[in-house]
């Protein structure tokens, strides 16, 4: 018998999402690399882990001479280290749509392009620049960063026109180094994400619809399958599919969307599997993880139906006692193996059930015992409808 060649994933980044790519990629058969600057990546307690920053060429070199596919747990990997990746073996997704989603700007251009409509936008350089802007989107307004912001940092609420001051010396220094964007503030109705899977050959899939709720511009609550979005669904998926054909996109990503009038505006694209669909694992016959994995390996895609009715509880800062959420029936833990720190993401639960009836018992049942049944309430209504 000749010998079997294993496939190696490298990953770009050694954070949660590697941890939970490796472990999904582990029964396929596909062993993991993954590339991180810090020693204590939480992916290298399940994962080999080479210690390197990404203008570290020689490391990188070696590591792509190791791995059979490269993809992203990060998405702010400087384009130039994918771009220089991409030469030496396949990267997926292609350094392109890392790029776009990279600066807000770009992406939502590139939404307005597909047909997907966004909060009112203006490109900021100047403190003249905000002037102009305000007067035409008004307030409240939200002034971003183009570049590096996430989970709602480097953001500026300007709540009424006299706080532009304030915004200007809050994010004004980093205008000249990778311009700002002001966005009107929407008042939505509500938050969905959709998670899509595109493979080498075309195949497209999407998994059903999440709500989410964020506190202080982080994610702490989804639920799926978001409940009463009737032709939102189908709508989803069409603007999903087009993006990620005009892309050629290959692997996973999510479309964080608001809706307002019944109507989807697109706020950002995350190009790598993502934290609302974290759910999947437990809660859909394939999870984002396992598709992604099969997507960047050129396998075939897993049906992304949900099993029934989830919900999941993200841990910021430190972990709650494991044990309420160990006792529920169809609750699944999960500890990403970090040191506790403010605003971190350091775990997740998933509360899983065949019935929404269920699932609102068990995320009551949850949420009483960890505090935060302020947050369920709102799940728990929509369940009830
Ligand atoms: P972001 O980092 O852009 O995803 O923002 C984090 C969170 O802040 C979003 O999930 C929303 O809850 C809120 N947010 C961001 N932009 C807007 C906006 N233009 N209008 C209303 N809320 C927003």
């Amino acid at each position: 018998m000749t010998a079997r060649h294993q496939p190696v994933l490298g990953i770009l980044g050694g954070g949660q999402l590697a941890r939970m790519l490796a472990l999904a990629a582990a029964p396929l058969g596909v062993n993991t690399l993954v590339v991180d600057s810090a020693a204590d990546a939480c992916a290298g307690q399940v994962a080999p882990l080479r210690l390197a920053d990404w203008t570290d060429y020689a490391a990188l070199e070696k590591f792509a001479a190791e791995v059979d596919v490269v993809t992203f747990d990060f998405e702010n990997v400087p384009a130039e280290t994918a771009h220089w990746l991409a030469e030496r073996v396949a990267v997926f997704p292609d350094p392109r749509a890392l790029a776009v989603a990279q600066d807000r700007l770009a992406e939502k251009t590139l939404f307005r392009e597909c047909g997907l409509q966004t909060p009112a936008f203006e490109a900021i350089d100047t403190r003249a620049d905000l002037e102009r802007a305000l007067a035409t989107i008004g307030a409240p307004a939200i002034l971003k960063t183009r570049r590096l912001g996430y989970d709602g940092k480097g953001q500026f609420r300007i709540k009424q026109l006299s706080d532009a001051d304030a915004a200007w010396a809050a994010l004004g220094t980093q205008a000249s180094a990778h311009g700002l964007i002001l966005e009107a503030f929407v008042p939505f109705e509500r938050e969905l994400s959709v998670l899509a899977a595109r493979a080498r050959d075309g195949d497209f899939r999407i998994w059903p619809l999440t709500q989410n709720w964020h506190t202080d511009g982080v994610l702490s609550l989804s639920l799926a399958p978001a409940p009463a979005v009737g032709g939102l669904q189908a709508r989803a998926e069409e603007l999903a599919r087009i993006l990620a054909e005009r892309l050629g996109y290959v692997g996973v990503f999510a479309l964080e969307l608001f809706v307002k009038d019944g109507q989807l505006l697109g706020n950002e694209m995350a190009p790598r599997v993502h934290n609302s669909g974290h759910w999947t694992i437990e809660g859909a016959i394939t999870s984002q993880f396992e598709n992604h994995v099969r997507a960047v390996l050129g396998l075939p895609l897993g049906d992304t139906s949900a099993r029934g009715f989830s919900a999941m509880f993200n841990w910021i800062g430190e972990l709650p006692d494991a044990a309420p959420v160990l006792s529920t029936v169809d609750a699944h833990w999960h500890d990403y193996g970090k040191q506790p720190r403010l605003g971190r993401k350091v775990g997740h639960a998933t509360v899983c059930a065949a019935k929404p009836e269920v699932l609102a018992a068990r995320i009551g049942e949850v949420a009483r015992t960890l505090g935060r049944e302020e947050q369920a309430a709102s799940a728990l209504h929509l369940l009830a409808k």
